[in-house]
């Protein structure tokens, strides 16, 4: 009933959990290179938020009352680790979901509830487990040729359910504790053992992640970016795992299905929001570099794009901040975002993330992918010539230029560049999911009455 220290959070991966790479059981996470530096970033969080004492709790545990705590959750959100992020946004969507079902289903609510503070008082870092196998996206769940690919209940028994099925490509699962699992969409009566949300811990039998990485293994150096920052992406097979009741937040009620979609969808689009505001930002500053280093940066076509960027990156941010600004409180007390200018600026930024960085590679050159290697500019023989040949002017080294270079190709066109332009459209739900609830909560009746008076009618 304690905070965890690093040396705790790294003890406590030691768990029996079943994690699968390349292949291979990983029996050692801590010193496998494709966790390592992830449980190290994770570890670190620990460290920075540690407060001793039985009675301490990390700020992501925290539920917004206004929209000014909402902000400073945000703020704090930029800093932490990609398990401490995944913690907040899968904890306050559950909290939302339990608003939404409280009238109908208090048990259920409490539950929810018990579960946040269990994870508050043990420290745990939680992870969202929505998105499903989905077979043959035309089908429902129930006609599907293979029941087992939207995740289900197989079984329940007087203390609890069994579930079977798979969720895919879920975040940083092999380096958290807890699986926070929900149905992946609103399911229509008939379905009934579809509608399923509840709580597995990691290590629970029968769930097995099979593991995907970006993380470099060598040349660490020329990989600034992923090299630091990378996290595994977990495909979890859950084949018969029991979940006692009290763990269990939907069981059947499919007309809520939906509120616990929504409600992860609204906390992740927000993050993802806040996310792309920052990465925004960083477009436009390696943009400005890189065209100062070449000496492009007074190029009428140059300039033009970078005014783009810098135009893409203020509404982006504008859009969060609308979403604070606009943010709802629900009869607990708890703030929410705006569903409305959440999905409108997630959708916007994810929208138009690859236009900004093709403007970036045009801008940048040919080197960001063939600049020569770290290492071959410590060479003896061959680096006196790479550091000649890539200097451009005074106060421009050919290592500072090479290194830019090594900075764009990580972040936009390399593995984790590859993996960042798939991430921003599909994470929190393709664009499509973002255009429907946005025009849900549109004002579609001021529009048309604006139209009407316009037309004289
Ligand atoms: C790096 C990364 C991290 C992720 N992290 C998580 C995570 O932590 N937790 C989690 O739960 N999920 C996570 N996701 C999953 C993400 O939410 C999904 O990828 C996304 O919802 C799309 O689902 P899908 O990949 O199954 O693709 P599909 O469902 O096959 O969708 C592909 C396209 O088809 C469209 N489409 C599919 N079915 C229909 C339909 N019936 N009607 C209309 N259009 C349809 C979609 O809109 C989309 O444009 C992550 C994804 C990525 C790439």
């Amino acid at each position: 009933m304690a905070m965890m220290t690093r040396e705790e959070y790294v003890a406590s991966l030691d768990d029996g959990r079943r994690t699968f790479a390349e292949g291979e059981e990983i029996k050692d996470l801590a010193s496998h290179p494709q966790f390592a530096t992830a449980i190290s970033l994770v570890g670190e969080g620990y460290e920075q938020n540690y407060i001793p004492g039985d009675d301490a709790s990390g700020p992501y545990f925290r539920i917004p009352h206004s929209p000014g705590e909402l902000k400073e959750i945000l703020e704090l959100l930029a800093d932490w680790d990609m398990v401490t992020v995944t913690t907040s946004q899968g904890l306050l969507a559950l909290i939302t979901a339990a608003t939404r079902m409280r009238a109908d289903y208090p048990e259920l609510a409490d539950r929810i509830e018990k579960y946040f503070d269990y994870c508050k008082q043990n420290d745990l870092r939680c992870v969202q487990a929505i998105t499903d196998a989905k077979g043959d996206r035309k089908l429902a769940p129930g006609q599907q040729a293979d029941p087992d690919v939207y995740t289900r209940i197989v079984e329940r028994r007087p203390d609890g359910i069994v579930i079977r099925g798979a969720k895919l490509h879920i975040s940083s699962a092999s380096v958290s504790h807890e699986l926070v699992v929900m149905p992946t969409k609103n399911m229509k009566p008939g379905d009934e053992d579809y509608a399923v949300a509840c709580a597995v811990p990691v290590n629970a039998p029968g769930v097995r992640i099979v593991n995907t990485s970006y993380a470099p293994r060598e040349r660490v150096e020329d990989f600034p970016v992923s090299g630091k920052f990378n996290m595994p992406e977990g495909f979890i097979i859950f084949d018969d795992v029991f979940v006692p009741n009290e763990r269990v937040f939907l069981d059947g009620q499919t007309e809520y299905s939906a509120a616990f979609a929504h409600a992860l969808g609204l906390w992740e689009r927000l993050g993802g929001t806040a996310h792309m505001a920052e990465f925004a930002d960083q477009l436009v500053g390696l943009a400005q570099l890189i065209a100062e280093a070449n000496g492009t940066e007074r190029i009428p076509h140059i300039k033009e794009k970078i005014n783009e960027m810098v135009i893409y990156a203020t509404m982006t941010r504008a859009g969060l901040e609308a979403a604070i600004a606009n943010a709802e409180l629900s009869e607990e007390g708890w703030c929410f975002p705006s569903e409305l200018y959440t999905n409108a600026a997630k959708h916007y930024a994810a929208a138009d993330y690859s236009l900004m960085v093709r403007h970036l590679h045009d801008i940048g050159g040919g080197s960001i992918l063939t600049a020569p290697s770290i290492q071959d500019l410590q060479s003896e023989e061959v680096g006196p010539f790479i550091e000649k040949y890539m200097a451009t002017k005074e106060g421009i080294s050919g290592e500072y230029r090479l290194r830019l270079f090594h900075a764009i190709r990580d972040f936009t066109a390399d593995a984790y560049g590859g993996w960042q332009l798939v991430t921003m459209l599909q994470s929190g739900g393709g664009l499509y999911a973002q255009r429907m609830v946005a025009r849900k909560h549109y004002d579609m009746d001021h529009a048309k009455k604006l139209a009407l008076r316009l037309a004289g009618l």
